[in-house]
C-alpha cells in the first residue's frame, strides 16, 4: 500500500513537515479508535478503542497488531497527561474525568455537575495551572456501541473547567451545541473547541466546525479589597474554520499555533488565521491526534483502526516533559 503524504495547500505548509514525509500506519486493531497520548517516560503511545471498551498500546516494539494496554476500561474516550505525568482520560461508561496514578490504579476524579451526572466526557486538555478543561456530549449515551445507554441528566451539553485541587467545577461554555474535541492556543489566550452536532441525533445542528473563545483571567470583580480576580473564563466565542471533508473530532495545537485537526478521513492543519496549510487524507476516518515522540514532533493519528505517526517540523505546544 502506497504510504499517504501531505499535501500542501498554502505555501506556509511546507515548512510544517519534512520533504517526502509520509504517513506510516504503526498497528492496527481497534474498531473506532480515539484519545491517543503520548507516555514520555515509557516511549508509547497509549489510545482508545471505545467500541472495544478498551486501551490499546504502541511502542517501538509492538505491530501490526497492536497489544491490549487496559480492557473493561468503561468506555475511554480522550485522554491527557498532567503535569505529574498521570494519565487524565474521560470515561463514557463512568461519565466522569478519571485519572491514573503511577501505580497504575484508576480512580474517579469528578462524574457530576451539582447533583446531576455528567452525559459522557469526550476529550481533555490539562491548562498550564492544572485545572482540567473537558467537554460532555452525549454520544457515549446515545450511541450504542460508545457507552450505557442513558439520558442527559442538565439537559444540555457544556464545557466545563475542573480544579483538581479545589474540586471547583465550572461551566466555561453553553453556546457550543455538541462540544467535542478542546485545546488551547500555546499563550492559553483562546481555546478552541470542536463542534460536531452533525454526528449527534438527526433534527439537531449540523455543525462541523471548530469554534474559537478569548480566554480571560484576573478580572476584578469589583472594588475594595475583597474583590479578587475571577476566572479564567471564556468570551467572543466565533467560528475558527468550517471543515469540509467531515467532523473535526478532535485537535492539538503546535508552539507555533497552528491547528492540526481530523477532518472526516484526513488530517488538515490550519494556520492560527483560519487558512488551510496542509492535509494527509489518511483513508479511513480520523478521530483525533497527539504530539509526542521523543522531541515532541511526531504526530500520532488515531483512526478508526489503526494508529499512524507523521514526522513533522513542529513541536506539540503544552508538552511541558520536552
Ligand atoms: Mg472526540
Amino acid at each position: 500500500m502506497t504510504q499517504p503524504s501531505p499535501t500542501i495547500t498554502d505555501p506556509r505548509g511546507a515548512d510544517l513537515v519534512p520533504a517526502h514525509a509520509t504517513l506510516e500506519r504503526l498497528g492496527s486493531g481497534s474498531t473506532w479508535a480515539e484519545g491517543p497520548v503520548w507516555l514520555p517516560d515509557e516511549q508509547a503511545l497509549i489510545f482508545s478503542d471505545i467500541p472495544g471498551n478498551r486501551i490499546l498500546r504502541w511502542d517501538a516494539t509492538t505491530g501490526p497488531e497492536l497489544p491490549v494496554h487496559r480492557d473493561q476500561v468503561e468506555f475511554t474516550n480522550g485522554r491527557t497527561l498532567d503535569h505529574q505525568g498521570r494519565v487524565i482520560a474521560c470515561s463514557h461508561g463512568r461519565r466522569a474525568i478519571e485519572r491514573t496514578e503511577l501505580d497504575g490504579t484508576t480512580h474517579v476524579l469528578v462524574d457530576r455537575f451539582g447533583d446531576k451526572r455528567f452525559n459522557s466526557p469526550n476529550d481533555v486538555v490539562v491548562a498550564s495551572d492544572g485545572a482540567i478543561w473537558f467537554t460532555d456530549p452525549p454520544y457515549g449515551i446515545t450511541v450504542a456501541v460508545e457507552g450505557h445507554e442513558g439520558f442527559r441528566e442538565y439537559g444540555d451539553n457544556f464545557v466545563f473547567r475542573f480544579d483538581p485541587e479545589t474540586n471547583d467545577l465550572r461551566v466555561v461554555a453553553s453556546d457550543v451545541e455538541e462540544p467535542n474535541g478542546l485545546a488551547f492556543s500555546p499563550d492559553e489566550k483562546l481555546l478552541y473547541v470542536a463542534d460536531t452536532s452533525a454526528a449527534g441525533t438527526p433534527g439537531n445542528g449540523e455543525h462541523r466546525l471548530i469554534r474559537v473563545y478569548d480566554v480571560l483571567t484576573g478580572i476584578k470583580g469589583g472594588r475594595g479589597p475583597d474583590a479578587v480576580p475571577s476566572g479564567p473564563v471564556v468570551k467572543n466565542g466565533r467560528v475558527f474554520v468550517e471543515v469540509d471533508r467531515g467532523l473535526a473530532d478532535g485537535f492539538r495545537v503546535d508552539t507555533t499555533g497552528n491547528v492540526w485537526t481530523s477532518n472526516g478521513d484526513a488530517v488538515t492543519v490550519f494556520a492560527p488565521d483560519g487558512t488551510e496549510l496542509l492535509e494527509v487524507v489518511v483513508g479511513e476516518v480520523v478521530a483525533n491526534v497527539c504530539f509526542g515522540g521523543p522531541d515532541g514532533s511526531d504526530l500520532f493519528v488515531a483512526a478508526s483502526s489503526s494508529a499512524y505517526r507523521l514526522r513533522t517540523n513542529v513541536v506539540g505546544a503544552g508538552l511541558w516533559w520536552l
